[in-house]
């Protein structure tokens, strides 16, 4: 077993060597331009893009035509967002989304706020759900688009999207999710879940960074969005620039990869994971799981150890990659926004760690981090205070 130990596949995961493979050709031998039409460099570079377009679209019941290539999820959700808030100003300037969603939909609705939009952010219950008699009594004529992510890459609850959907298609609204988390973990079919747009990224299931998908529906009903990088006009006007392929042939095969072993990885990291969760809780006394205990990523497992600072526990034990916060918000140490959501106590919000298991993963990784938290969690415990007192008042 190799140390450090990486339990942070929330925040990106390493590039599978099959998937490696697949790109490696397009950087040399097979380096065209798939905008150029006239020779078989280009030919043969489109080609690629074409199968890659194909291989995604398959992987959620999408049509090839409705796959649109981005730099990731945070230019997807961009784009979804701010092209459907300009296409559709006429009909109305109204944006529902939740208070849980990454920063780049809720930032980016911010800006819109800024130009006059209306954004409402749903409140999430203790587990991290919309409620959704609450969604229906908010969206008016005027709202256009409702944006709920499939699944929390803080504490991994996963939103009945399929409900959204079918009450957005009721109402005439569409309906974007960011389904970055959720793809490769669960089936996602944007037919049945009545999914207008939605968001993946290549680097969280064993990708490269820096590519990405939008899904936009063409028909029942056709998705009309307005073009954010403006350019040559690529993937049917709807963004521009030169495609990076060999990041959308790596693209192609980490999807079909993640999705092809979905049910075999979901079940070993789900029995990993409450493998973890059963230690923490027979070992320890007062941890808590932050999240929804059932509608739950398989891979994710966020705890607040009470009465230990998260930071000081992390620090306590560097030989194991986690996360205390989101990750994603990169430099501000500002509490989690998704915990504050959630309404934990001011003790469970600071005290939290999330820990997120991959294909990587093995189980002597699990069984060193289980006894490396347990180990960790009781020395800062006998160091703090308050918790030394409390415990003293109780053998008493
Ligand atoms: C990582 C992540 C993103 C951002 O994806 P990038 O491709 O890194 O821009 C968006 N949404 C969620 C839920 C994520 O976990």
């Amino acid at each position: 077993m190799n140390l450090p130990i990486y339990m942070d596949y929330h925040a990106t995961t390493p590039v599978d060597p099959q998937v490696v493979e697949a790109m490696l050709p397009y950087f040399t031998e097979k380096f065209g331009n798939p905008a150029s039409r006239q020779h078989q460099f280009g030919w043969i570079a489109e080609e690629a893009v074409e199968s890659a377009r194909n291989i995604i679209a398959k992987a959620i019941g999408a049509e090839p035509r409705e796959i649109i290539f981005t730099s990731g999820a945070t230019e997807a959700n961009n784009l979804a967002i701010k092209g459907i808030a300009e296409a559709w100003k006429q009909k109305g300037n109204h944006i529902v989304t939740a208070a849980t969603e990454h920063k780049s939909v809720l930032d980016t609705s911010k800006k819109l706020e800024k130009y006059g939009y209306q954004v409402t952010y749903l409140p999430v219950d203790e587990y991290g759900l919309i409620n959704l008699n609450h969604l229906s009594e908010i969206i008016t004529s005027k709202t256009i688009l409702v944006s709920i992510m499939t699944a929390n890459n803080e504490i991994g609850t996963i939103q009945d999207v399929g409900a959204i959907g079918k009450l957005c298609h009721g109402r005439g609204v569409f309906f974007h999710t960011d389904a970055v988390q959720a793809i490769g973990k669960f089936p996602i079919n944007v037919q049945t879940m009545n999914i207008d747009l939605m968001s993946l990224s290549a680097h969280k299931v064993y990708g490269p960074k820096g590519v990405g998908v939008l899904y936009v529906r063409s028909i029942n009903p056709k998705v009309k969005l307005t073009m954010q990088m403006d350019g040559g006009g690529h993937e049917r006007g709807i963004r521009s620039g030169t495609l990076n392929v060999p990041g959308i042939a790596g693209l192609a095969k980490a999807v079909e990869l993640v999705v092809g072993l979905m049910d075999v990885e979901t079940k070993r990291m789900k029995n990993l994971r409450d493998k973890m969760w059963n230690e923490f809780q027979s070992q320890l006394d007062e941890v808590y799981l932050n999240g929804h205990p059932t509608q739950r990523l398989p891979n994710n497992l966020n705890v607040s150890f009470l009465n230990v600072e998260d930071n000081a526990l992390m620090m306590s034990m560097k030989d194991v990659a986690v996360s205390t916060g989101s990750a994603c918000s990169t430099v501000d140490l500002e509490p989690s926004y998704v915990l504050k959501a959630i309404r934990v106590s001011k003790e469970r919000h600071h005290s939290a760690i999330r820990f997120g298991l991959g294909k990587f993963t093995t189980e002597e990784e699990v069984d060193y981090v289980i006894n490396r938290v347990v180990e960790s969690v009781k020395k800062l415990r006998e160091l703090s205070p308050s918790y030394y007192k409390q415990k003293r008042v109780v053998n008493v």
